[in-house]
């Protein structure tokens, strides 16, 4: 049976990953992987979660399971950082929520969980959006389309494109929209649009699905939950998808959850069981760890306190690089516009160039980065600044 399995093409960022490493370069600069890196280019463990970990080796008394929907109180503490302490929805018990093996995995349970609802619901993904999107939402048996999202020549968003195609989709159907550091384009919704892109949620009908993996990561985290917030204020009910990858800094742990906001408590209590038997028929529980390590962050003021000095620190470092870049291209000669990385968020930007020139960015500097021109910025540091800086100079000069 196996002999009859074809081979299917490697995600292209993993293959990346594997030239970086056996570049011998010792200039090498990894741009690819979106994964936060520090001026050392390490990505450490966060001290807020070393504390909390200890506090776990010490406090932990049994292994026995936590049940389908994870960690309660960890589930509890997401939705407050992600609606706000006291949202309507909370505050009304029209929110569920299952702790999940990542974002990845809650956006799997929420597609499974969709298709219960609506086995013919169409999910509608940016164009582009993260590869992932598609291919998980295809897996658990949904159809995915496209809606207009980012304008490569103008290098912001493709507004009134978007508008159009969104007014154009039905109720029923599901429209995954990005809370925050747009991935892979950097470029997000301003506050204005998430109020248009609301109201044609509500006039239309179709159901919005939030994934909010970089809470934190773009201006902050209450600024980066606004369009959420003002969302789930409005519509009669959405999916949310949050991770902890990224701000918390937990990526191999795996932590995310899936929310519910359903129309009333009666209706969110029917999707509360539903989604647990999502959860139940995929991999019945959850794994604990990252969810009891945030739990311990949240449930203390002081390791919360150190936790939003750290992720600070990540943001703030992300968006002086996204400066840096502008500065030290402006310095090296190039004349080409390049001031949209600084209206762009999180980790990721398009820097525009082309396949050829990223190609020789490669192959001649052994700088990698993905196909599309995606940059992580966190991949840059003080000292391969000057050295990325001119070597997008050489290759942008021809
Ligand atoms: N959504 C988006 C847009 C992402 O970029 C990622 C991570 N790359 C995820 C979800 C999932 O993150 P994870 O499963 O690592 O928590």
């Amino acid at each position: 049976m196996f002999s009859q399995l074809q081979s299917v093409a490697t995600d292209p960022i993993l293959g990346l990953m594997a030239e970086y490493k056996a570049d011998p370069n010792p200039n090498k600069v990894d741009l690819g992987v979106g994964v936060y890196k520090d001026e050392q280019g390490h990505t450490a463990v966060l001290k807020c979660v070393k504390e909390a970990e200890a506090l776990r080796l010490q406090q932990e008394d049994s292994k026995t399971y936590i049940g389908m929907a994870g960690d309660l109180n960890f589930n509890a503490h997401i939705e407050k950082l992600a609606f706000g302490p006291a949202h309507q929805v909370l505050l009304a018990n029209r929110v569920t929520t299952a702790h999940t093996p990542g974002g990845t995995g809650a956006l799997r349970v929420a597609a499974e969980f969709i298709k219960r609802a609506n086995p013919n619901a169409t999910i509608w993904v940016t164009t582009p959006t993260w590869a992932n999107h598609i291919s998980l939402f295809q897996a658990a048996g949904l159809k995915v389309r496209e809606y207009a999202y980012y304008d490569y020549n103008t290098k912001g968003l493709q507004t009134e494109q978007m508008f159009a195609d969104l007014n154009n989709i039905p109720a029923g159907d599901v429209v995954l929209v990005h809370a925050c550091c747009h991935n892979p384009s950097g470029m997000d919704l301003n506050f204005e649009q998430w109020q248009r892109f609301t109201a044609i949620a509500k006039e239309r009908g179709f159901t919005p699905l939030v994934d909010m993996a970089y809470q934190g990561f773009g201006t902050g985290l209450d600024e980066d939950a606004a369009g959420l917030r003002y969302l789930a204020d409005n519509v009669p009910e959405l999916l949310l998808c949050s991770s902890c990858s990224k701000n918390f800094g937990l990526y191999r742990e795996r932590i995310g959850a899936v929310s519910i906001v359903a129309t009333d408590s009666k209706v969110a209590e029917i999707a509360r069981v539903n989604l647990l038997s999502v959860v139940r028929s995929i991999y019945s529980m959850p794994p604990a760890h990252g969810a009891i390590i945030v739990s311990h962050i949240l449930d203390s003021n002081e390791l919360t306190a150190l936790w939003h000095q750290e992720l600070a620190e990540m943001r703030n470092r992300i968006n002086d690089y996204r400066q840096l870049i502008i500065d030290k291209l402006a310095a090296e000669g190039v004349t080409d516009d390049f001031s949209f990385i600084t209206r762009q968020h999180g980790m990721f930007s398009f820097l525009g160039i082309t396949k050829a020139q990223i190609d020789r960015l490669k192959a001649e500097f052994s700088i990698y980065m993905v196909g599309s021109s995606r940059v992580s910025i966190a991949g840059l540091n003080h000292s391969n600044i000057d050295y990325f800086a001119r070597s997008v100079a050489t290759v942008l000069k021809g």
